[in-house]
């Protein structure tokens, strides 16, 4: 038996039994579903007709909220709460460290007369005053005026989270400074959706069409990996950085193309319907389950829902995720490069606009179905192309750094994908010969229909980063960790920008002249904007090129990708439509710069504890074992072996002198600029890359890429 804990691991692992999966029946399901919520049917339950109601109008029509029912509403909470077991409450918020923050408060209070009794007032749910000191901020608050508030968001219900021993009321929150700047990442979202709701009113108002609900819809995918725990604790790199700093490739990764959409092993599968069974007590809709390309790399995907909603969904896949892994004996690594040389974790990010329940990107099929449509997408292409550096701000984070435009994302390159059909009718909109099987030069916007899109001509092309897939865009340069509230901030804003721009027109024409304004004003935006269109290959270095010609900003690498928020038009554009403030804006790019020279420097100091600690000394023992074998044979007068011991010795003796170098070189790095730091830890990653191929297996302390990705 060996002492290695790694080979120990191992055995541990071959001698598990996969834990049997309870089975759900079809009713148990239903029963359950959205149970830990406080949903229409609690609230039904708890609260009486008229308050439900009001609170519903908030919920569903934006109303404003009713202050008086707040103390009826926090009461019910309570109730419903301490029936399912909760004895604490908390405000769930998302600061800007991209995770949700919670701060427990007992329902238990002391009254008058000392006695225990339990409260939850209505102050309680609608504000909370948790220290902000320590969440960064980018220079808004100053540590003396720590407070921070916490605000109620009713359209996003409350929810139960369960732990092994009771359970906390979460509410979802907003989060900002005592002075009123947001510090958070729901608030601009909200936000940017009251602005793209207005806008599309707007719009719909300009087509003649009686006023409906807007709502924005999300689906977001989640991609993760998942490795056995008891190799995870033996990798210190993982454990403080989410990402492997060292380890060489295994022979057999995903070269076979075997693991996308395998059958899912039994081991897996079990942890999954546990994620699935607590996901729906949440009412997260999950939907989707499957093996993703890389080795142990999976994803899963709900029903779309309400933008606001799906986003803290997707903040609560992301916790689940890890929690259950944890009681299953995995980890669950949500780093977008958690393993170099293999695909990395992303998130695509599915997005539309519905009206009245109809999806306005659904071309649909009769002529103002197709105007409305058509006044979208040209205002969705014309927002692309102006703020195409802001898309890209939105997904830039280190771990993102090591994915995109590494042929397994898309590039840092924006440019949109619309499928060969829709791009033929967009080309014959904006004048250009069009191909002889289609006729849709003859299209006139308001009278003519669009031939139908067939679905599976639209999303053949799964390197573009912001493709159309039929009737919703689809945004899959997010990095797996990172929140989706960037991103659709993002989007909501520039759209309703040019939704606006486009308003300002038509809102000018007469009933008359409509549909021939509309087609002229959609033509221009088209010919203007089209250089943001691209439904080739985006991995191929052609596009880089072609995309260079075309003008279209190549932003690699975070610091250049963060830059464009301090762009003046880019901060006059939030500010306009009252997303964020110069100073947030300002803020936000101080934050995510902290963050991220911040993770490169503990990176490097990992690198070099690992290097100093684990490796170098392992290098040492196996050349002075060489030396004294060498020694004894010669002492012997052996002269078999001979040779190849004394090359095996003058490698092992190489390596020692290029490992301490590396050390050396790699903490003179870390008390200067990222670039080196990063430069520092590329080439000491060579190193114990290569002298991890060389060391017997029994000694190798961290557990290897090939039991890590195929051991469970
Ligand atoms: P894939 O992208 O893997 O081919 P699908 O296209 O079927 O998978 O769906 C991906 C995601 O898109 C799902 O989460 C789905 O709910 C979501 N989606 C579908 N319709 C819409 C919509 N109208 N708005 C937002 N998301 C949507
Ligand atoms: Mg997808």
């Amino acid at each position: 038996m060996s002492n290695c804990n790694r080979i120990h691991a191992i055995d541990e692992i071959a001698k598990q039994n996969v834990p049997e999966s309870a089975n759900d029946s079809e009713e148990s399901i239903l029963n359950r579903y959205g149970e830990d919520v406080f949903n229409t049917e609690a609230m039904r339950r708890y609260l009486s007709p008229p308050t439900a109601e009001k609170l519903r109008a908030t919920i569903d029509q934006d109303a404003p909220l009713d202050a008086s029912i707040a103390e009826s509403v926090a009461h019910a909470m309570k109730e419903w709460a301490l029936a399912r077991g909760a004895t604490h409450f908390t405000h769930w918020f998302q600061p800007l460290t991209g995770a949700t923050a919670e701060k427990h408060d007992a329902f238990l209070n002391i009254n008058d007369r000392g006695e225990p009794i339990l409260a939850f007032s209505g102050k309680n749910l609608i504000m909370g005053e948790p220290d902000a000191s320590s969440f960064p901020s980018g220079g808004l608050r100053c540590t003396f005026e720590a407070r921070g508030y916490t605000a109620w968001d009713p359209t996003s219900p409350a929810f139960i989270k369960r732990h092994s021993n009771g359970a906390t009321l979460c509410i979802p929150t907003v989060f900002c400074s005592y002075t009123g700047e947001v510090l958070d990442k729901k608030t601009p979202l909200l936000r940017s959706i009251q602005a793209l709701k207005h806008s599309i009113v707007r719009l719909m108002k300009c087509f003649k069409q009686p006023e409906e609900h807007v709502s924005i819809t999300l689906g977001a995918e989640q991609e993760y990996f998942l490795i056995d725990k008891k190799f995870y604790f033996h990798r210190p790199d993982l454990i403080q950085t989410g990402r492997t700093l060292f380890g060489s490739p295994p022979a057999k990764h995903q070269q076979l193309d075997d693991h996308y959409f395998g059958a899912i092993k039994p081991r897996i599968l079990a942890f999954m319907a546990d994620v699935e069974r607590e996901l729906w007590k949440l009412g997260v809709p999950a939907k989707t389950r499957h093996n993703e390309v890389a080795p142990a790399q999976f994803e899963v995907a709900p029903i779309f829902e309400d933008l606001n909603l799906a986003v803290d969904h997707n903040m609560l896949v992301m916790e689940v995720l890890k929690q259950v892994a944890s009681r299953h004996g995995f980890i669950c690594l949500m780093h977008e490069k958690p393993f170099a040389g293999i695909n990395g974790s992303g998130k695509h990010n599915n997005w539309a606009i519905s009206y009245g329940g109809r999806n306005l990107l659904d071309p649909g099929n009769n002529p103002l179905h197709n105007a409305a449509f058509m006044t979208i997408l040209a205002a969705i292409i014309r927002a692309a192309d102006l703020h195409s550096d802001l898309l890209r701000a939105s997904t830039a984070c280190a771990g993102n750094d090591f994915r995109l435009g590494a042929n397994e994302a898309p590039p840092a390159i924006i440019s949109i994908f619309l499928g060969d059909q829709l791009d033929e009718i967009v080309k014959s909109f904006a004048g250009d010969p069009v191909s002889k099987s289609s006729k849709p030069s003859s299209l006139r916007i308001g009278v003519d229909s669009l031939p139908p899109l067939s679905q599976d001509a639209t999303d053949r092309n799964r390197t573009s980063p912001f493709a159309f897939t039929g009737n919703k865009f689809e945004f899959r340069a997010c990095g797996s960790s990172q929140s989706c509230a960037g991103i659709n901030m993002v989007l909501n804003t520039i759209v309703a920008e040019s939704i606006d721009r486009i308003c300002d027109d038509l809102e000018t024409f007469s009933s008359g002249e409509f549909n021939d304004g509309l087609q002229t004003l959609i033509k221009a935006i088209f010919n203007k904007h089209n250089r943001i269109i691209f439904n080739g290959d985006n991995y191929s270095p052609e596009w880089k090129k072609e995309a260079e010609r075309r003008g279209l900003p190549n932003l690699s690498g975070t610091m250049a990708a963060l830059k464009p928020l301090l762009r003046q038009e880019n901060k006059d554009l939030f500010k306009k439509y009252k997303v964020l403030s110069e100073t947030e804006v300002n803020s936000r790019y101080e934050v995510f710069l902290e963050e991220y020279h911040g993770k490169i420097r503990i990176e490097g100091g990992v690198a070099l504890e690992i290097a100093r600690n684990m490796i170098l000394p392992i290098v040492a023992e196996e050349y002075g074992r060489l030396v004294r074998i060498l020694e004894s044979c010669r002492n012997e007068k052996v002269e078999k072996g001979c040779s190849a011991l004394k090359k095996m010795m003058e490698t092992f003796g190489q390596k020692l002198d290029d490992l301490y170098q590396d050390c050396e070189v790699l903490e003179k790095a870390l008390g200067g600029v990222h670039e080196e730091i990063l430069q520092a830890l590329g080439s000491i990653r060579k190193t114990v890359d290569a002298i991890e191929e060389l060391v017997p297996d029994n000694k190798w302390p961290l557990p290897k890429y090939r039991e890590m990705l195929f051991v469970y």
